[in-house]
């Protein structure tokens, strides 16, 4: 087990972070410390260079002014020879015979032969007698009487200051490439900490279906807390989701037991009955009623259900809620005049609104069904649409039996019919699909009347599919005055 967790390692994220790192973070010190080297070095040399170029055309003035014992002790006098310092003087004549100046001790026996030199040089050349190996940097100059005169100097005080970096350059990039893998080790267990949090809530849902586990979140403003904060509102969201489906499946389930029983009821007399086929008819007749009743009645509940707890299916476009008027007006044309109830529609040009065109129209053909079924004959009403404070709004204004202020809330809910309606097809449900699919588009159903004076349902919309206000309800324009009273 412990071994297994081992051979992980290198395949977890946060090793390979560290790694990453750990060779970033090496890789960049030790580019610092070379060029740093090389620069440090260069200016060594450049310094270097200054002071033998200085004390050379010191010295050629000495010598052009005294000659040759003026020039001897001078450089005795600046020098001593012991010193590893110290600078090798020498003039070497027109006719290539070497003349040592000043000769430092660990120059030994060794002189400089008059060459082709360049200006500046720097060159190694065996210790005379004891054969170490030495650096030295000479410098030349041409004197008016033809003679060159050289200075140089040991290099090796400066090989010497660099030992030690040499030295020391290699346990320091290791202690470097430690110090990068620890910090970065450090670092990313932290950085991925959100992460191991939202894995081990994942995994406390999928194994044990705790549907509240959450993952702790930090105030801290970054992406991975962001992350974190997104996941936890997604959850939420689904948690909701699903109590909301359960919810709705209970309520189908409770709604669906009345007549579901009364279907049984219907079908149990049909086979009781055997003496009287008409009465099994009936009875039977009924069966096909109910169940039909039945479908469509869960049909409904299905779809209040799942606009509720909105995973409502919607195409959502602009929409001319005129013409869907004017369709709707037409359906139910039949059914005014049956009733003798005059249908009377102030529409402007068009008034578009951001919906469903065929979920707009079902509530449509709700509210207008509604208003012809509660209106007497010989009444009328009147459908109104327009725009009004940003919004889209359609009215739907009938002079039937009206709604009484206690029962204003109670309409809505699912399965309530009004006691003077009872009389009147219908299954107690429209104004809750009208109320469920109106809030899916987030917008707001208003009812307004007064018993025996009728009733006036008005629906706003968005016009561009924006929130108008948070949920239905709030912050709604008030309901327009009755177009043309
Ligand atoms: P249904 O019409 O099938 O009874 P609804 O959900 O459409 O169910 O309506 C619920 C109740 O609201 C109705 O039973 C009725 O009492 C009342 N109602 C709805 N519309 C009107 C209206 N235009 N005028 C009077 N009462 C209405």
């Amino acid at each position: 087990m412990r071994f297994d967790r081992l051979k992980r390692i290198p395949r977890r994220f946060v090793f390979r972070l560290s790694l990453g790192y750990a060779l970033i973070f090496t890789a960049s010190t030790a580019a610092l410390f070379v060029l740093a080297y090389f620069l440090v070095a260069q200016e060594f040399q450049r310094k270097e260079q200054e002071v033998i170029l200085s004390r050379l055309r010191e010295y050629a003035a000495v010598y052009q002014a005294g000659g040759f014992n003026a020039l001897k002790e001078r450089a005795a006098r600046d020098n001593n020879p012991a010193d590893e310092r110290s600078f090798y003087v020498s003039l070497v004549s027109p006719l290539k015979v070497v003349r040592p100046v000043l000769v430092p001790r660990d120059w030994g026996t060794f002189r400089l032969e008059p060459g082709v030199f360049d200006l500046w040089r720097e060159f190694e050349i065996n210790r005379v007698p004891q054969d170490a190996q030495k650096d030295f940097a000479l410098a030349w100059m041409p004197m008016p009487d033809e003679a060159i005169l050289q200075v140089g100097r040991s290099t090796n005080s400066r090989k010497i200051l660099w030992a030690p970096f040499r030295k020391t350059i290699l346990p320091a990039a290791a202690a470097m490439a430690l110090l990068g893998l620890s910090a970065g080790a450090f670092f990313a267990h932290r950085a991925m900490r959100p992460v191991r949090q939202i894995v081990a809530t994942a995994r406390a849902i999928v194994h044990t279906g705790r549907l509240d586990a959450r993952v702790p979140s930090r105030k801290a403003d970054n992406e991975l807390n962001e992350l974190v904060r997104l996941f936890n509102t997604m959850l939420d969201k689904n948690q909701a989701l699903i109590v909301a489906m359960r919810e709705s499946l209970d309520n189908v389930a409770h709604d669906l037991r009345t007549p579901l029983t009364r279907l049984r009821g219907a079908a149990e007399m049909a086979l009781q009955d055997h003496a009287n086929p008409d009465a099994a008819r009936e009875a039977l007749a009924d069966c096909v009623e109910e169940s039909e009743r039945v479908l469509s009645m869960l049909k409904t509940l299905m779809d209040i259900a799942e606009a509720e707890a909105g995973v409502m299916k919607l195409e959502r476009r602009p929409a001319d809620l005129c013409q869907l008027i004017r369709e709707v007006v037409d359906m139910y044309e039949y059914v005014a005049e049956e009733k003798q109830v005059r249908v009377e529609s102030r529409l402007p040009q068009r008034c578009d609104a951001w919906g469903d065109p065929n979920r707009l129209r079902q509530v449509f053909g709700n509210l207008l069904d509604n208003a012809l079924k509660y209106t007497p004959a010989g009444g009328s009403v009147t459908i109104a649409a327009g725009l009004r404070n940003g919004m889209a709004f359609v009215q739907f204004r009938d002079t039937g039996i009206g709604i009484a202020p206690e029962e204003q809330e109670r309409i809505w809910g699912r399965l309530y019919r009004g006691d003077k309606s009872r009389s009147q097809r219908g299954l107690g449900l429209g104004l809750s699909l009208v109320r469920a699919v109106v809030e899916a588009h987030r917008g707001k159903v208003t009812v307004n009347s007064r018993p025996g004076q009728g009733a006036e349902f008005c629906v706003w919309l968005s016009r561009n599919g924006d929130d108008p206000g948070g949920r239905a309800g709030e912050g709604h324009p008030a309901a327009p005055n009755p177009p043309g009273g």
